[in-house]
Formats: structure tokens, C-alpha cells, sequence
């Protein structure tokens, strides 16, 4: 096992991998950018590099510096969490050429699940059923229109190198295909520097159900079950759950089955996620492999019992995987809710600012709180404004969901706009609560979730209690120190 690893994050998730290592003994080394001096990540590691200005393109994208700074702390691996460089081809290479172990896939698999479009050729000879579709080379317009016009749409165009719901466009009728291609390519070429495309059919109302696998290299798969992340706004996930409302076992098997055969197609080695889209049928299709350690991990790991983290380190250091299929068992019901600085009520535009309120809920064995900042910090134009990860676990999802109306209820967050409020209107949503989900759930449920605002009224009263309640704790603290004279206001709590 490694003695010493560089995490080439930062934010919530470089916390999260730290509380592992710490656990089993490994040393850590942080790295910050300028805007992150003293964040919590930077403060949690055993050591820390400074890697440059703020703007990620000048430090957590610069694969040099993170090289370096491994080196010259000695570390023996790089763990490249989510995001920035984890499907990072080069940066993999570059990983191996420095004799540093990448904690991740094979750079093989990166490269053949980089692209949607090779990856859905790959997949389609290994027998892993895929949606509808044109995903081949010949990027003529008319061949890709004449691909849509038989399939019958709606079509859904989507970018090869596209991730994060970017490039991609919904076609309803023939004579909008050519001007919907035209963005498609225009944003994916801004956002990837590549505007290749594929064209599937648009499926209506599909779930998105993603399975976790883990392969080691020693030629062991597992599937460590079903995520269910079909509540999307604008095809991102927004809750995700495990297991999946309604999923059957024999299901559940063909489906970790499809995902195994798909990371074994790839030689695939450590954490990866086989996205699926499940109709109304129980029928399903490969989307896509994501080859990282996925934001939403946390609910598997609360369901199987099983620190991913520690599996992934275990798995890159050479060692077998900690269990067999047989000795994976699911256990309760878990969601997870991303707490966002953003205004829900101005198209979820991100907010920047300075936490004045931070107060999360309890943890306990029932809620977990996944993050990267403490109350004062700033929420910078620079990264994403995710705060926080709120994960919930009971021993069915009706107990669970419970867990998780009450925990965004004693959510506390002053000094900028979060979706703290939109996220419970979601989850009391009565279609939620009886776990009718599918990816177009947030559109479909607008008038319910957008327009509850007697019951946001009973979120903002205790948030203002609380706001009163930090005045007199910090107040009583100014009085106790040798600077009482100060004046003191409190910032506006939201
Ligand atoms: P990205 O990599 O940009 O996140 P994905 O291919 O993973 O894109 O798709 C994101 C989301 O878009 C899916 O979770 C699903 O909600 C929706 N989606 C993708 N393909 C289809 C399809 N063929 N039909 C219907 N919805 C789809």
C-alpha cells in the first residue's frame, strides 16, 4: 500500500478522499490554487503545494505542476478525484512516465470511453445493448439527418467528447434538424474543441440508471449495484438514490451483468460507472462509462456498506478487491442531495459570496455531509458552487426520504441564495415521494415545486432564528475578547 499520495483536487472531494487515507494510514498532500489558501482541504492534508493563481487552467489543470509537486513530496500516487484531470488521457500518461501510480483506469480505458461515439462501437461488439442510433465517423450533415429521418423522431444529437449536458440538443421535427446540428456543433466546439457528433432516438420519460462497477488487476469484477439519478434539470443530476425505486432482482443482475461485460470489454481496472437509460418497459440502454469515482458515490457507499475510496486505493496499489459478488449485499435505502449557491428562481443561475451561515445537520448514522468549506468561506466565481453533498441513509426509502426532508429542513446556510428550499419542494413532491421518477420529472413537476412558497415560509423561519442565534454567539465572543470596542453588524442572512 502507498505511504504517501498527492490528491490533484480540491473542495469537497479532496476531503473526502483525505478522511480515507487518514483512515488507513497514508499520508496526504494537497494542493491549492491562490483563492483556496487555508480552504479546508488545504488544511486537512498532512501537507500542502501551492500551485498558482485561481483560474483552474493556471493550477488544476496544469499537469505539470501537479507532477511536480508529487515529486517533490515524495508521494507514490495521484488520486485525481472527480472533474479536472480524472479522464485525462495525457495526464494518466504523464502519471506513469514519473513513475507515479494514477488512481484510476488503465489510460487504454480513458481513451476507448473518451469518446461517446467510440465507446458505443466498442460496447455494440461486446453485445451491450445500446440506444437507437447513428454514432459513426462520416460526419456529413445529410448522413446524420438521413440517420435521424428513419429512426423518426424526436432525436436527440449529442457531442462524442460532450459531458455535462453540454452539445447536446433535442430534434422533434425534420425541419429542425439542420439549425439544432448547427448549435450542437457550435457549443461542442467551444466547450471541447470538437464538434463530432452522434444521433440517438430520444427516449420519453426514460430512467437513468447507473450501475457501480469495480475491477481489479487481477482480473476480478464486481457490480456494487444501481444508482437511480433520473432527477436531472437540464440533464444534470439533482438527487440520486440507490437502490433504484422499483428495481426488481432479475433486473438488477442483467443489468450488473451488461455493466461488467462493458468494463471487461475495456480491460477496465478501479472504480467506473456504466450509465444506462431504463424505459417505461424495463428495457435498457448503454449511454455511456464514466472512468472516475462519480460525485454521487456516497449513496452506494451507504447501501453496501463499502468505502470506495478505499477500494480504489486498495486496487491501484496492486491488491485484490476487498469482496466477491456473492459477498455484496444491499442494506437499506440512501439519497443524496446537491447543495447548490444558486438562485432557483433565476434559472439556477450560480451565486457567488461569502458564507456567513453555515450549519449544516447533525451527522449521524443517518446523515452525512460531504464538503470542502466551513461557515466564512467564499463561494468563488472560480469553481463550481456546489457547497455540499447531504446524504441520507434509512432502512427503507420512505424512511429515508424522511431523513431527507428533515435534514434540508435544519440545512442553515446565510449569506448568498442556495436551491436548499427547491431541493425540499422536489423531495415532499407527492410523484417523488412515491418514487415515480424519470429524467423529465423536474419540467413535468414545475408548478408543484416552483410554487410551494407557504411552505418555503416555514424553512426561512428557523433560518432566521438562526441567523439571530449566530449575532449573540458572535457578539458574546466580541465581548469576551480584548478588541470589545468593535462595532459589529451582521451580514444580510438569506
Ligand atoms: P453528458 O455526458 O453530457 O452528461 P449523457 O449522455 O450522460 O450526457 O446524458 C445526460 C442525460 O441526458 C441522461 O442522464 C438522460 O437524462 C438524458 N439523455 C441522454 N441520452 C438520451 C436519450 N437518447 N433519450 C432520452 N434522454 C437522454
Amino acid at each position: 500500500m502507498f505511504t504517501k499520495i498527492l490528491i490533484a483536487n480540491r473542495g469537497e472531494i479532496a476531503c473526502r478522499i483525505i478522511k480515507t487515507a487518514k483512515a488507513m494510514g497514508i499520508a496526504t498532500v494537497a494542493v491549492y490554487s491562490e483563492t483556496d489558501r487555508n480552504a479546508l482541504h488545504e488544511q486537512l492534508a498532512d501537507e500542502s503545494v501551492a500551485i498558482g493563481p485561481s483560474p483552474s487552467n493556471e493550477s488544476y489543470l496544469v499537469s505539470n505542476k501537479l507532477i511536480q509537486a508529487a515529486l517533490d513530496t515524495g508521494a507514490q500516487a495521484i488520486h485525481p478525484g472527480y472533474g479536472f484531470l480524472s479522464e485525462n488521457a495525457e495526464f494518466c500518461r504523464l502519471c506513469a512516465a514519473n513513475n507515479l501510480v494514477f488512481i484510476g483506469p488503465p489510460v487504454e480505458a480513458i481513451l476507448a470511453m473518451g469518446s461517446k461515439s467510440a465507446a458505443k462501437t466498442i460496447m455494440a461488439d461486446a453485445g451491450v445493448p445500446l440506444v437507437p442510433g447513428y454514432h459513426g465517423d462520416d460526419q456529413n450533415p445529410e448522413i446524420i439527418k438521413q440517420a435521424a429521418n428513419n429512426m423518426g423522431y424526436p432525436v436527440l444529437l449529442k457531442a462524442a467528447a460532450g459531458g455535462g449536458g453540454k452539445g447536446m440538443r433535442a430534434v422533434y421535427a425534420e425541419g429542425e434538424f439542420d439549425e439544432a446540428l448547427g448549435a450542437a456543433k457550435r457549443e461542442a466546439l467551444n466547450s471541447f474543441n470538437d464538434d463530432i457528433m452522434l444521433v440517438e432516438k430520444y427516449l420519453l420519460k426514460p430512467r437513468h440508471v447507473e450501475i457501480q462497477v469495480f475491477c481489479d488487476s487481477h482480473g476480478n469484477a464486481v457490480y456494487l449495484f444501481e444508482r437511480d439519478c433520473s432527477v436531472q434539470r437540464r440533464h444534470q443530476k439533482v438527487i440520486e438514490e440507490a437502490p433504484a425505486p422499483g428495481m426488481t432482482d432479475t433486473l438488477r443482475q442483467q443489468m450488473g451483468e451488461a455493466a461488467i461485460k462493458a468494463a471487461l470489454a475495456i480491460n477496465y481496472e478501479g472504480a467506473g460507472t456504466v450509465e444506462f437509460l431504463l424505459d417505461a418497459q424495463g428495457e435498457f440502454f448503454f449511454m455511456e462509462m464514466n472512468t472516475r469515482l462519480q460525485v454521487e458515490h456516497p449513496v452506494t457507499e451507504m447501501i453496501s456498506g463499502q468505502d470506495l475510496v478505499e477500494w480504489q486505493l486498495r486496487v491501484a496499489s496492486g491488491e485484490p478487491l476487498p469482496c466477491s459478488q456473492e459477498q455484496l449485499t444491499i442494506n437499506g435505502h440512501a439519497f443524496e442531495a446537491r447543495i447548490y449557491a444558486e438562485d432557483p428562481d433565476h434559472d439556477f443561475l450560480p451565486v457567488t459570496g461569502r458564507l456567513t451561515v453555515l450549519q449544516p445537520p447533525r451527522e449521524s448514522a443517518h446523515v452525512r455531509v460531504d464538503t470542502g468549506v466551513v461557515e466564512g468561506d467564499e463561494v468563488s466565481i472560480y469553481y463550481d458552487p456546489m457547497i455540499a453533498k447531504l446524504i441520507v441513509w434509512d432502512t427503507d426509502r420512505d424512511r429515508a426520504l424522511q431523513r431527507l426532508t428533515q435534514a434540508l429542513s435544519e440545512y442553515r446556510i446565510g449569506g448568498l441564495t442556495t436551491n436548499i428550499g427547491f431541493l425540499y419542494n422536489l423531495a415532499i413532491s407527492q410523484a417523488f415521494q412515491n418514487g415515480d421518477v424519470d429524467t423529465g420529472y423536474i419540467e413535468e413537476h414545475e408548478a408543484e415545486i416552483f410554487r410551494q412558497r407557504d411552505r418555503d415560509i416555514d424553512y426561512a423561519a428557523p433560518l432566521a432564528a438562526a441567523a439571530i442565534f449566530k449575532l449573540r454567539e458572535q457578539q458574546a465572543q466580541i465581548q469576551a475578547s480584548p478588541f470589545n470596542g468593535a462595532q459589529f453588524t451582521l451580514a444580510s442572512v438569506q
